[in-house]
Protein backbone atom coordinates (compact mmCIF):
# COMPACT_ATOMS: atom_id res chain seq x y z
CA UNK A 1 0.00 0.00 0.00
CA UNK A 2 1.31 3.39 -0.88
CA UNK A 3 1.86 5.54 1.96
CA UNK A 4 0.71 8.51 2.63
CA UNK A 5 0.84 11.54 5.38
CA UNK A 6 -2.54 11.31 6.91
CA UNK A 7 -4.25 14.29 9.16
CA UNK A 8 -6.68 13.89 11.66
CA UNK A 9 -9.24 15.96 9.98
CA UNK A 10 -9.18 12.80 7.44
CA UNK A 11 -10.74 10.22 9.88
CA UNK A 12 -13.77 9.31 10.42
CA UNK A 13 -14.36 9.38 14.20
CA UNK A 14 -18.15 8.47 14.33
CA UNK A 15 -16.83 5.38 12.49
CA UNK A 16 -13.94 4.91 15.48
CA UNK A 17 -16.14 5.14 17.99
CA UNK A 18 -18.99 2.86 16.91
CA UNK A 19 -16.49 0.13 16.26
CA UNK A 20 -15.59 -1.44 19.39
CA UNK A 21 -19.66 -1.98 19.47
CA UNK A 22 -18.99 -4.78 17.15
CA UNK A 23 -19.27 -8.19 18.45
CA UNK A 24 -15.62 -9.39 19.05
CA UNK A 25 -14.42 -5.94 18.76
CA UNK A 26 -15.05 -4.62 22.38
CA UNK A 27 -11.81 -4.68 23.90
CA UNK A 28 -9.98 -2.58 20.65
CA UNK A 29 -9.47 0.46 22.37
CA UNK A 30 -7.42 -0.89 25.13
CA UNK A 31 -4.59 -2.31 22.70
CA UNK A 32 -0.69 -0.69 24.08
CA UNK A 33 0.32 -1.26 20.77
CA UNK A 34 3.13 -3.57 21.64
CA UNK A 35 3.66 -5.43 18.23
CA UNK A 36 3.26 -8.81 19.54
CA UNK A 37 0.26 -9.50 17.49
CA UNK A 38 2.20 -8.52 13.98
CA UNK A 39 5.35 -10.89 15.63
CA UNK A 40 3.02 -13.24 16.05
CA UNK A 41 0.96 -13.08 12.54
CA UNK A 42 2.51 -16.22 9.75
CA UNK A 43 0.99 -13.59 7.11
CA UNK A 44 2.09 -10.18 8.79
CA UNK A 45 5.21 -10.79 5.91
CA UNK A 46 2.93 -10.54 3.07
CA UNK A 47 0.83 -8.09 4.11
CA UNK A 48 0.72 -4.14 2.93
CA UNK A 49 -0.17 -3.50 6.79
CA UNK A 50 0.95 -5.15 9.89
CA UNK A 51 -2.15 -6.32 12.33
CA UNK A 52 -0.70 -3.51 14.93
CA UNK A 53 -1.20 -1.06 12.22
CA UNK A 54 -4.73 -2.31 11.38
CA UNK A 55 -5.46 -1.83 15.07
CA UNK A 56 -4.06 1.38 15.51
CA UNK A 57 -5.71 3.18 11.62
CA UNK A 58 -9.31 1.50 13.31
CA UNK A 59 -9.24 3.24 16.71
CA UNK A 60 -8.04 6.47 15.01
CA UNK A 61 -10.92 6.05 12.21
CA UNK A 62 -8.65 5.89 9.44
CA UNK A 63 -11.49 4.04 7.87
CA UNK A 64 -11.01 3.42 4.27
CA UNK A 65 -7.55 2.79 4.47
CA UNK A 66 -8.03 -0.67 6.27
CA UNK A 67 -11.24 -1.37 3.91
CA UNK A 68 -8.53 -1.01 1.07
CA UNK A 69 -5.90 -2.87 2.73
CA UNK A 70 -4.78 -6.68 1.59
CA UNK A 71 -3.91 -7.44 4.71
CA UNK A 72 -7.62 -7.75 6.17
CA UNK A 73 -8.29 -10.55 2.70
CA UNK A 74 -4.49 -12.31 3.62
CA UNK A 75 -5.67 -12.99 7.01
CA UNK A 76 -5.90 -16.89 7.79
CA UNK A 77 -7.87 -16.59 10.38
CA UNK A 78 -5.45 -18.72 12.40
CA UNK A 79 -6.23 -16.62 15.92
CA UNK A 80 -1.94 -16.77 16.86
CA UNK A 81 -2.62 -12.95 16.88
CA UNK A 82 -5.31 -13.08 19.62
CA UNK A 83 -3.73 -16.08 21.38
CA UNK A 84 -0.93 -14.01 22.10
CA UNK A 85 -2.45 -10.66 22.99
CA UNK A 86 -1.21 -9.60 26.33
CA UNK A 87 -4.19 -6.84 26.10
CA UNK A 88 -6.51 -9.96 25.27
CA UNK A 89 -8.08 -8.68 22.12
CA UNK A 90 -9.62 -10.25 19.37
CA UNK A 91 -7.48 -9.31 16.27
CA UNK A 92 -9.28 -12.22 13.96
CA UNK A 93 -12.82 -10.59 14.97
CA UNK A 94 -11.95 -6.97 14.45
CA UNK A 95 -10.22 -8.62 10.76
CA UNK A 96 -13.73 -10.44 10.30
CA UNK A 97 -15.87 -7.18 10.88
CA UNK A 98 -13.41 -5.16 8.35
CA UNK A 99 -13.78 -8.00 5.66
CA UNK A 100 -17.68 -8.04 6.05
CA UNK A 101 -17.35 -4.09 5.79
CA UNK A 102 -15.13 -4.09 2.92
CA UNK A 103 -17.66 -6.29 1.06
CA UNK A 104 -20.81 -3.88 1.87
CA UNK A 105 -19.67 -1.07 1.08
CA UNK A 106 -17.18 -2.44 -2.10
CA UNK A 107 -14.18 -0.83 -1.55
CA UNK A 108 -12.12 -3.58 -1.30
CA UNK A 109 -8.93 -4.21 -3.72
CA UNK A 110 -10.65 -4.71 -7.10
CA UNK A 111 -9.53 -7.89 -8.91
CA UNK A 112 -8.37 -9.22 -6.32
CA UNK A 113 -9.51 -12.51 -5.93
CA UNK A 114 -10.41 -13.29 -1.90
CA UNK A 115 -12.89 -10.81 -1.22
CA UNK A 116 -14.51 -11.70 -3.94
CA UNK A 117 -14.37 -15.75 -3.53
CA UNK A 118 -15.91 -14.61 -0.27
CA UNK A 119 -18.47 -12.70 -2.14
CA UNK A 120 -19.65 -15.47 -4.45
CA UNK A 121 -19.05 -17.93 -1.84
CA UNK A 122 -21.94 -16.26 -0.26
CA UNK A 123 -24.09 -15.71 -2.90
CA UNK A 124 -24.27 -19.12 -3.71
CA UNK A 125 -24.72 -20.09 0.09
CA UNK A 126 -27.86 -17.75 0.10
CA UNK A 127 -29.22 -18.54 -3.16
CA UNK A 128 -28.81 -22.13 -3.09
CA UNK A 129 -28.01 -23.30 0.63
CA UNK A 130 -25.08 -25.42 -0.38
CA UNK A 131 -21.47 -24.61 -2.05
CA UNK A 132 -20.66 -26.41 -4.77
CA UNK A 133 -16.47 -25.64 -5.05
CA UNK A 134 -16.24 -26.19 -8.42
CA UNK A 135 -18.42 -23.14 -9.32
CA UNK A 136 -17.35 -20.92 -6.79
CA UNK A 137 -13.78 -20.82 -7.91
CA UNK A 138 -14.76 -20.49 -11.63
CA UNK A 139 -16.89 -17.71 -10.91
CA UNK A 140 -13.73 -15.73 -8.68
CA UNK A 141 -11.49 -17.00 -11.70
CA UNK A 142 -14.07 -15.43 -14.51
CA UNK A 143 -14.46 -11.91 -12.35
CA UNK A 144 -10.51 -11.57 -11.65
CA UNK A 145 -8.66 -13.57 -13.60
CA UNK A 146 -9.57 -16.08 -16.21
CA UNK A 147 -6.31 -17.37 -16.96
CA UNK A 148 -5.87 -18.68 -13.67
CA UNK A 149 -7.99 -21.13 -14.62
CA UNK A 150 -5.87 -22.69 -17.24
CA UNK A 151 -3.36 -23.04 -13.91
CA UNK A 152 -6.03 -25.12 -12.33
CA UNK A 153 -6.87 -27.27 -15.10
CA UNK A 154 -4.82 -30.03 -14.20
CA UNK A 155 -5.11 -30.34 -10.63
CA UNK A 156 -9.12 -29.75 -11.35
CA UNK A 157 -9.23 -32.75 -13.77
CA UNK A 158 -7.61 -35.06 -11.40
CA UNK A 159 -10.25 -34.19 -8.46
CA UNK A 160 -12.74 -34.70 -11.24
CA UNK A 161 -11.34 -37.67 -12.44
CA UNK A 162 -10.99 -39.17 -8.72
CA UNK A 163 -14.64 -38.04 -8.05
CA UNK A 164 -13.29 -35.47 -4.96
CA UNK A 165 -15.16 -32.80 -7.20
CA UNK A 166 -18.24 -32.58 -8.88
CA UNK A 167 -19.55 -29.90 -11.40
CA UNK A 168 -22.88 -30.25 -10.53
CA UNK A 169 -24.60 -27.05 -8.89
CA UNK A 170 -25.88 -28.60 -5.62
CA UNK A 171 -28.52 -27.11 -3.52
CA UNK A 172 -30.84 -27.76 -0.85
CA UNK A 173 -34.55 -28.41 0.36
CA UNK A 174 -36.71 -25.28 1.00
CA UNK A 175 -34.66 -22.96 -0.78
CA UNK A 176 -37.43 -20.08 0.46
CA UNK A 177 -36.99 -20.66 3.96
CA UNK A 178 -33.06 -19.33 3.04
CA UNK A 179 -34.41 -15.85 3.11
CA UNK A 180 -34.97 -15.49 6.32
CA UNK A 181 -31.63 -15.46 6.89
CA UNK A 182 -29.82 -12.32 5.95
CA UNK A 183 -32.27 -10.83 7.93
CA UNK A 184 -31.62 -12.79 11.13
CA UNK A 185 -27.94 -11.95 10.46
CA UNK A 186 -28.85 -8.07 10.57
CA UNK A 187 -30.15 -8.75 13.60
CA UNK A 188 -27.15 -10.00 14.76
CA UNK A 189 -25.20 -6.96 13.44
S1 LIG B 1 -0.75 -7.71 20.52
FE1 LIG B 1 -2.65 -6.77 21.27
S2 LIG B 1 -1.98 -5.02 22.52
FE2 LIG B 1 -0.24 -5.63 21.24
S3 LIG B 1 -0.39 -4.35 19.38
FE3 LIG B 1 -1.45 -6.26 18.93
S4 LIG B 1 -3.60 -5.84 19.46
FE4 LIG B 1 -2.37 -4.25 20.44
S1 LIG C 1 -5.61 -14.39 12.74
FE1 LIG C 1 -4.96 -13.24 10.89
S2 LIG C 1 -3.86 -11.45 11.67
FE2 LIG C 1 -3.99 -12.93 13.35
S3 LIG C 1 -2.08 -14.12 13.26
FE3 LIG C 1 -3.61 -15.27 12.08
S4 LIG C 1 -3.36 -14.54 9.95
FE4 LIG C 1 -2.32 -13.03 11.28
Amino acid sequence: MERQIRYQREADLAWAHSFPQNPGCERLLSCIQCGTCSATCPLALYMDLTPRQVIALVREGFREDVLRSKTIWLCASCYACAVECPQNISITDVMYRLKREAIASGIYPKRFPIPVLAREFYEMVRRRGRNSEFWVVFWMAMRTNPLVLLSMARTGWELWRTGRMSLRLRGIQRRGDLQYLPAASKEVD
